[in-house]
């Protein structure tokens, strides 16, 4: 039997990654202003994101 905590991986926010901003866990995916698709963090997905985006299920 393998452990699913250790294979769990995170999720980073694609916008703060574009901004020099690495490892930012990311809460949401969905659409962005820019018209791609991204995982964001609360709070970029509150400034880029479009319409209701997607939950991320965190682990
Ligand atoms: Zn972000």
């Amino acid at each position: 039997m393998q452990k699913e905590k250790d294979i769990k991986q995170k999720i980073t926010c694609r916008i703060c990654e574009l901004e020099k901003k690495i490892n930012v866990e990311a809460k949401y995916e969905g659409n962005t202003i820019e018209g791609f698709w991204a995982n964001m963090c609360q709070a970029c997905f509150s400034k880029y994101g479009v319409g209701l985006g997607v939950r991320v299920v965190t682990f």
